[in-house]
């Protein structure tokens, strides 16, 4: 794939689908903001990216929090020149039936998986309209396609990612930048083993590829769309999910 010497921000990037697309997109060459909310982890994920040859930079920050996400954005200036790539990666579960759903567990969710696309957007996208070119990925979720039981939240979330990506897609297009989405099926991460073993056993016998998904799935196709070839993939949402759920 080529990268012109290009920088991506990656968010909540210090373990599972973030760190394996941040480690993939190293690899290709391109300079690396690592980002979270948990500093330690930050710092262990750039060590992990730079011994591995890749050059990568780390902050904490807080995707929810529009002061934390402007100052990741000047930082990144500060220190590479320029933001080409992101990827909306940052995202939580609060799972409930909808009957017993809070508030609490409603806003939190549509807070951290789906303003905050629209507060790093907002925020980095002014970069890559200076210099003409961008590339944006959001991760969605299968769940955003066919809905799910006890995360009416999640899939709320997930789904207004798709439309959110159809809208920019076409706002931005004129300014060099794509934006795309992918959503993801049933991937072995820290989020899926919450679910309990019974059910996990049963998603997984669904899969019609036989497997879960790893991470590093989600990374290649992410490679993929933050790529110079991929300039004319705009408005897309790809799911990646053995087949799970054919949309
Ligand atoms: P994970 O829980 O392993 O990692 C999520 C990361 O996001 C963590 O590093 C966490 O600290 C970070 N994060 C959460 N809230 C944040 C905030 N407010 N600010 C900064 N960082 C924050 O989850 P994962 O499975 O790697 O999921 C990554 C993305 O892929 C999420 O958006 C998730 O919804 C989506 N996804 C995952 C699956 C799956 O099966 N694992 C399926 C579909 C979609």
């Amino acid at each position: 794939m080529i990268f012109n010497n290009r920088v991506a921000v990656v968010t909540g990037s210090t373990q599972g689908i973030g760190l394996a697309i941040a480690k993939r997109l190293a690899k290709e060459g391109v300079k690396v903001v690592v980002t979270s909310r948990n500093a330690d982890k930050v710092n262990e994920a750039v060590a992990e990216i730079k011994n591995d040859g890749g050059e990568a930079f780390g902050l904490k920050c807080n995707v929810t929090n529009r002061e934390e996400v402007k100052a990741l954005g000047e930082k990144v200036i500060e220190k590479y020149g320029s933001i080409d790539i992101l990827v909306n990666n940052a995202g939580i579960t609060r799972d409930s039936s909808f009957k017993k759903m809070t508030d609490e567990q409603w806003d939190e969710v549509i807070d951290s998986d789906l303003k905050s696309v629209f507060i790093v957007t907002q925020e980095l996208s002014k970069y890559m309209e200076l210099n003409k070119y961008g590339r944006i990925i959001s991760l969605s979720s299968v769940v955003g396609l066919s809905g799910n039981f006890g995360q009416a939240n999640y899939s709320a979330a997930k789904a207004g990612i798709i439309g959110l990506t159809k809208t920019l897609s076409m706002e931005l297009g004129k300014k060099g930048i794509t934006v795309n989405a992918i959503a993801p099926g049933f991937i072995e991460t820290a989020m899926t083993q919450e679910i309990p073993e019974k059910i996990r056993n049963e998603i997984i016998a669904s899969i019609p590829v036989g497997r879960p998904g790893e991470p590093e799935d989600i990374a290649a196709a992410t490679a993929f769309l933050a790529s110079e070839e991929a300039g004319f993939v705009s408005g897309v949402t790809l799911s990646i999910n053995g087949a799970m759920y054919r949309s």
